[in-house]
Order: C-alpha cells, then sequence, then structure tokens
C-alpha cells in the first residue's frame, strides 16, 4: 500500500476535490431562461414561472399542490402552521437531522420531542416513537437523511392510530420514491429545500406538496401574506382564515426557472449517483469494514444528498473519525462528519424547557462520531474519478494500520 498523504506520501487526487467548482450544475438552456427573465423585469414570484414550476414539481412528487418559498425551513413552519399546530403542542423529530427541523417546530410555538435513529437507514426510529407521544403531540416530522428513508408504512400506521399530522421533511430526498409513491406524497405535507447544497440547488429556496387543498391555500396565504391563490397584490377579495400567522416567504423567480431546468433531468441523475453508490459500496464492501447506511425498508429509489459511510466495526474502534476525515481530506476528498445530536449542534439554543428528549438518544449518540459522509456531486463524477474516490477510502482504512498509529501519535 502507498504512503497516506498525511504521512507524507503522494495524494489520490492531486488537489481537493472541492464539491463547490462542480455543483450547482450550469448550462446554456437555464442561462438563455434568465437572461430573457431578468430582460422582462418579471422578477417576481407572481407569474406563470413560479406556477409553472411548483406544479411540474408537485406533479412529479405525485401531488396536486405546490407551494414554493423561499427556503426549506419555512417550508416546514408552515405546513406545521397550516395544520393549526402552535403553542402548547408537541412535535416529534428525529435526534439526527440538520436543526431546521426542530425549529420550524419551536418558529411556530410547540415544542419539538427528540426520538432516537435507526442504526441501518439513521432516520427515525418508528420503534422509539410511541413512548415519546403525549397528549399533546400533534404531529411527526420524519426526515429522510442523506436521502434514505424513514418508514413511511409504520409512521403512517402510528399517526393514524394517535389522530397525529406528518410532515414529511424531504431536504435530503428530492425524486425518492417508497413503495411506489414519490416522497413528500405520503405524509400530509412534504418539504423540500433548494439551498444551494441540496439535490436541486438554486441558492435558497423550498417548497411544500400536498393532495389538499384546503392546506395548500392555507400554506399559500401563509407564504403570501395572507393572500389568496388566485388574488393579484393589492386586490385581495378574500381574508386569510383568523389568527392563521402569514409572512412574506416568497421566492423569485429566478429561482423557479433554475429548478424548473433541473427537475428535468433529476431522475436521469439520481439513476447516475445510484449506480455510483452501488460500485462504491460493492467494491468497498470487499476491502474494508465499512457499513453503508441502508435507504430504507421499502425505498425503491432513493434518492441522494450524500453517501454515508459508517465506521462502527470493532477494527475501526480505536480509529478516531477525526483522524480518518483528515486522511481522506489529503488525499483529495472531501468528506465530512455529520451534525451533532440536535439538542447539542452549536447553534441550537433554545433552553430545555422549549424541547423534550423522549428517551436517551443512545444510537444517535454511538452513531455520530462513526458517520462520514461525501456530498452528493462526488457521485456524480466520471468513472475513473470515482475509482480514485475508492481508491482513497481503500488506502485510508483498508489497513487501517499507519493512520492508527498516526492517530496515537497525535494524541499522545
Ligand atoms: C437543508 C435542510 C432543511 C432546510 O434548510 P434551508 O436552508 O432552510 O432550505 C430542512 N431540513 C433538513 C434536514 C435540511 O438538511
Amino acid at each position: 500500500m502507498s504512503k497516506l498523504a498525511l504521512l507524507g506520501g503522494n495524494p489520490v487526487f492531486e488537489r481537493l476535490l472541492d464539491w463547490s467548482e462542480i455543483w450547482p450544475p450550469i448550462d446554456d438552456p437555464t442561462s438563455d431562461r434568465l437572461m430573457a427573465l431578468y430582460r422582462s423585469r418579471r422578477w417576481t414570484a407572481f407569474d406563470e414561472t413560479e406556477a409553472d414550476f411548483s406544479k411540474s414539481f408537485a406533479a412529479h412528487h405525485d401531488t396536486k399542490h405546490g407551494i414554493f418559498m423561499i427556503n426549506g425551513t419555512v417550508t416546514l413552519q408552515c405546513a406545521l402552521g397550516a395544520h393549526g399546530i402552535g403553542v402548547g403542542d408537541e412535535v416529534i423529530v428525529p435526534s439526527l437531522t440538520w436543526y431546521a427541523t426542530a425549529m420550524a417546530a419551536h418558529y411556530v410555538g410547540a415544542k419539538p420531542v427528540f426520538v432516537d435513529v435507526d442504526r441501518e437507514t439513521l432516520c427515525i426510529d418508528p420503534e422509539k416513537i410511541e413512548a415519546a407521544i403525549t397528549e399533546r403531540t400533534k404531529a411527526i416530522v420524519p426526515v429522510h437523511l442523506y436521502g434514505s428513508m424513514a418508514d413511511m408504512d409504520k409512521i403512517m400506521a402510528i399517526a393514524r392510530s394517535h389522530k397525529l399530522r406528518v410532515i414529511e421533511d424531504c431536504a435530503h430526498a428530492h425524486g425518492g420514491v417508497w413503495d411506489g409513491k414519490r416522497v413528500g406524497s405520503i405524509g400530509d405535507v412534504g418539504s423540500f429545500s433548494f439551498q444551494q447544497s441540496k439535490t436541486m440547488a438554486s441558492a435558497e429556496g423550498g417548497i411544500c406538496i400536498t393532495n389538499d387543498a384546503d392546506i395548500a391555500e392555507r400554506i399559500y396565504r401563509m407564504k403570501h401574506i395572507g393572500y389568496g391563490p388566485s388574488e393579484l397584490q393589492g386586490k385581495a377579495v378574500s381574508a386569510p382564515p383568523a389568527d392563521l400567522l402569514c409572512y412574506p416567504f416568497r421566492a423569485t423567480a429566478f429561482q423557479a426557472v433554475i429548478l424548473d431546468e433541473q427537475l428535468k433531468t433529476l431522475d436521469a441523475r439520481l439513476d447516475r449517483y445510484r449506480q455510483a453508490a452501488r460500485y462504491l459500496e460493492d467494491r468497498l464492501s470487499q476491502s474494508t469494514q465499512i457499513r453503508f447506511q441502508k435507504p430504507g425498508r421499502r425505498a425503491v429509489k432513493q434518492g441522494y444528498f450524500g453517501w454515508v459511510m459508517i465506521f462502527d466495526h470493532p477494527s475501526y474502534s480505536d480509529l478516531p473519525l477525526s483522524a480518518i476525515l483528515e486522511a481522506m481530506n489529503a488525499e483529495g476528498l472531501q468528506a465530512m462528519a455529520t451534525w451533532d445530536p440536535v439538542y447539542r449542534f452549536i447553534l441550537f439554543n433554545l433552553r430545555s424547557e422549549h424541547y423534550r428528549i423522549s428517551q436517551e438518544c443512545s444510537e444517535t449518540e454511538r452513531l455520530v462520531p462513526r458517520i462520514a459522509w461525501l456530498l452528493h456531486p462526488i457521485l456524480g463524477l466520471n468513472g475513473p474519478d470515482l475509482e480514485r474516490v475508492a481508491d482513497v477510502i481503500e488506502k485510508v482504512v483498508g489497513d487501517p494500520e499507519d493512520l492508527r498509529k498516526y492517530a496515537i501519535r497525535k494524541a499522545g
């Protein structure tokens, strides 16, 4: 085996493969449409550009209504608020997710309640949900983490028996399919993010999708200071429901144009990601002890926000994640740690009376320091580069003896 770049050897990639140099995609059709839009001066969210994209995205995900917004946090907030969830209520969220999932509950005045994740999918563990339910519980917000899918069959069954709403946080799962249904179409509302790193990206953006016309109208009013979907600005003809909190959460037509073009190639891109993940997992299962995040029991096609490696095999137990990440980055591969459990995440600043940890989140606590992941654009690399990604991982942990010595020396 060749010497690790970390120890002065030659790196597999000559320089760090920075995802922001290859993502988001840029192309001529989008560029032409953006310039035409710019020249038209019709930049606001009220034009057909936004309505067309919202409809296409919703239809692509097996739903009738799409409400496009400025980000994928306020979409969660509006999905909860539109169902009348607020002060005094509790909302069940996974303990491992981007902290926005929990903050959205707080934004409507409700209390996020953290439930541990499943060791295979890293999504909320349905077996641990019932213990978290109280008479105050109003909703469950499963997250399809990194594109793997939370067990929607079990979650929907629990929700039905306790009369709870289900808001799917699909910020990582654009285009995924669970048992013949697209993500976001199974719960009451699906919420997606189009932030720059996501699988569809327009710097900022988000959308709610639903089949419920009444909820769709409420969400629309919430994002457009109370106006109904067909009302012109300055010409309201109907009032929003009493006490529905409405905001200016409108995005722009520029974002809608970019996303409209990306939607056309989403499924082809996901197929490519899926093939790349299969290649990496098949090869690395032979040569390393890494475990890979499972797509979910009935995931037919998963989405990909990231590709996740789990280093919890006993042979890696004395190998700190920081050393693994440092070694991979030195070889030119941008591997990252996952987030801390939400209730310990640095930006999550709620006082303890504003949230609840249902039970000890032992799997989350155990797994977080053992997870490394690659952002999805890496899965879009061409064949030779993808082989080099696998080369890096094999070089670093195929025989981890050198790295182990390095870690011990560093700690000493
Ligand atoms: C990105 C993300 C969101 C929404 O983030 P925005 O930046 O507000 O679009 C929500 N949930 C999860 C799990 C996310 O990763």
